[in-house]
């Protein structure tokens, strides 16, 4: 019997986004302009940013590269992230000519053990990592205390929760520097983009130049799609903007946001309703109350996992893996660390199940039978 393959990710591309792209080409201004500027104004709204800056830019890659040089990040630096994340951060620091510091996780979130973290700053220690992994939040209060008091920055990697509240307060809205992603698996996609938000003007403008290969022309006239011809260049830049055809694209997400969220923390509930009781499966643990997930992940025994994604395979069950640890990669191999015996578990047991919003309950119940299938066979 051969089924309809159910992909792990799908962006949801309707007549609205075909509509917004097709726009932004006939208006002819291809590169950052007006869309952009519309873009952040939006983001802001959604993420109740209040006085705080939303810059976007090109990538989430480049969203952390920036943010960590705003927050001062340099050669000789370290930088604690944890070891389970994103090679995007990685490279981000590595890109400043820092050092990845690699601290473990809490077996029940997911997210940085901020214990092991304390232990781990040592005088070179410029910034922190903390990464929302999925559907449980870190400790952000705890994280702040820590930073104050060690007199670190905190980038906060939200690519994986847009849209979510911690005790109450929007994701984005409350830390030091946040970070988020618009790839095309993120919970709303540019194609490709990125957000970084700050608290002051000053960094914003930071941003602002180091988007644009450090020239010093304002932005607000980029997003009357018009540019300046003669302007200053001062400090170190990139060719990170956003373009025009992206923010088109991540406006029209936005605008449909709503059902976005909804569809997927649906989904979320009710694979933990398909899957409970499964003595080899454990669940996050979480009821999807205050967040937008952007995955649905499962721990299976580590010596199952890859018979299981085989078997879901063949029965036309695309799955994932976010992710293989840092210090599991040639290029990290040496960097500093504490104890990453959760990490490497969670490493091994650790499944992406397919999460987007046009999944119904056939398709939901054919991954879940699947599954108990594998199981139980
Ligand atoms: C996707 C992601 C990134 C990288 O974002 P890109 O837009 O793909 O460069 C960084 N951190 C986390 C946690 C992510 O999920």
């Amino acid at each position: 019997m051969s089924h309809r393959p159910i992909p792990v990710f799908r962006p949801l591309l309707e007549a609205s986004e075909f509509e917004a792209v097709r726009q932004a080409l006939e208006m002819g201004w291809l590169g950052m302009g007006s869309y952009v500027g519309a873009f952040e104004a939006a983001c802001a709204e959604r993420l109740e940013l209040g006085t705080r800056k939303a810059v976007a830019v090109s990538t989430g890659h480049a969203a952390l590269h920036l943010a960590l040089a705003v927050a001062g990040v340099g050669p000789g630096d370290e930088v604690i992230t944890p070891a389970f994340n994103n090679v995007a951060d990685f490279q981000a620091i590595l890109a400043l000519g820092a050092a990845p510091v690699f601290c473990d996780i809490s077996d029940e979130t997911l997210c940085i053990d901020l214990e092991q973290a304390e232990t781990l700053i040592s005088p070179k220690t410029k910034a922190l990592i903390a990464m929302d992994y999925d559907c449980i939040l870190c400790d952000h209060d705890q994280v702040a205390r820590l930073a104050q008091n060690r007199g670190l920055r905190v980038v906060h990697d939200a690519a994986h929760a847009f849209g979510s509240r911690y005790q109450g307060r929007a994701v984005g809205s409350f830390s030091d520097i946040a970070v988020f992603s618009f790839d095309p698996v993120k919970t709303i996609t540019c194609i490709d983009g990125g957000l970084v938000v700050v608290r002051t003007e000053e960094e914003a403008n930071l941003l602002r130049e180091m988007r644009l290969i450090g020239m010093g022309q304002p932005s607000t006239l980029m997003y009357q799609n018009r540019r300046a011809w003669t302007y200053d260049v001062t400090r170190l830049g990139f060719r990170y903007h956003m373009a025009n055809l992206h923010a088109a694209l991540g406006l029209s997400q936005l605008s449909k946001f709503d059902h976005i969220a909804e569809t997927r923390r649906w989904a979320c509930r009710a694979y933990s309703q398909a899957l409970a009781g499964i003595p080899e499966v454990r669940l996050p643990a979480s009821g999807f109350e205050e967040v937008v997930p952007f995955l649905y992940y499962i721990r299976v025994p580590s010596s199952r996992r890859d018979d299981l994604r085989t078997f879901l395979s063949a029965r036309g069950i695309d799955t994932g893996i976010h992710w293989q640890p840092g210090h599991w990669f040639s290029l990290f191999r040496d960097c500093r660390r504490g104890d990453l015996s959760v990490t490497d578990r969670v490493g091994h047991e650790i499944l992406s199940l397919p999460l987007h919003s046009g999944m119904d309950e056939g398709d939901l119940h054919r991954v879940a039978d699947g599954i108990r299938a594998f199981f139980y066979r």
